[in-house]
């Protein structure tokens, strides 16, 4: 893979923040997955979350097939940032620089394993546990899902999750080899 081609279309794309990490950075804890469990209204409702996307165990090892992950994330100013709806609207336009740097990994050659943002919302109704997911090429599960410790990542690298008032902060990672 060539990264310096890779980046230079990268810096092309509306990104707030990218990097390239080692996957072995990454804290997986089934504590998040208490919270999905116990606090999450998406929780069994999605092919994009628990339990569909399996064990926390299972998702740490499909994440560590990948030795590497680029992170990515965009930042959107809204008029007031407690509006949930406002804030939510947002997150299309993250999910399409998300599928637009999934397609650049693939141009290089790697054929990347990708975490975004929330529970998938591209059906009415997600066909879990029913059916297989009608969209698997464009569904992405969220990173939380996989039992991530996005804090502790924040905190190692310095990165800008939380970015102050009425700005909405949206980030994906993208494993890749
Ligand atoms: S694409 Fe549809 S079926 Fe697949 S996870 Fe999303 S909502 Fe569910």
């Amino acid at each position: 893979m060539d990264l310096a081609r890779l980046e230079e279309k990268l810096q092309e794309l509306p990104l707030y923040e990218y990097a390239f990490l080692p996957t072995e950075e990454l804290v997986f804890t089934d504590r998040v997955r208490h919270i999905c469990r116990q606090e999450c209204p998406m929780y069994n409702k999605s092919w994009a979350c628990p339990p569909a996307v399996g064990t926390v165990a299972e998702c740490e090892a499909r994440c560590r097939e990948y030795p590497n992950f680029l992170l990515i994330s965009t930042i959107t100013e809204i008029s007031d940032i407690a509006n949930i709806q406002e804030a939510l609207d947002t997150r299309g336009d993250h999910e399409a620089i998300t599928r637009e740097v999934r397609d650049l990994l693939r141009e290089e050659g790697a054929e990347p394993y990708v975490l975004s943002t929330e529970a998938c919302a591209f059906c009415e109704k997600c066909s879990w546990p029913d059916a297989p997911c009608r969209h698997s090429d464009k569904m992405f599960p969220c990173v939380e899902s996989h039992g991530i410790l996005v804090t502790d990542l924040a905190e190692k690298r310095g990165l800008e999750f939380l970015s102050g008032s009425n700005l909405v902060t949206w980030y994906s990672l993208l494993f890749y080899r």
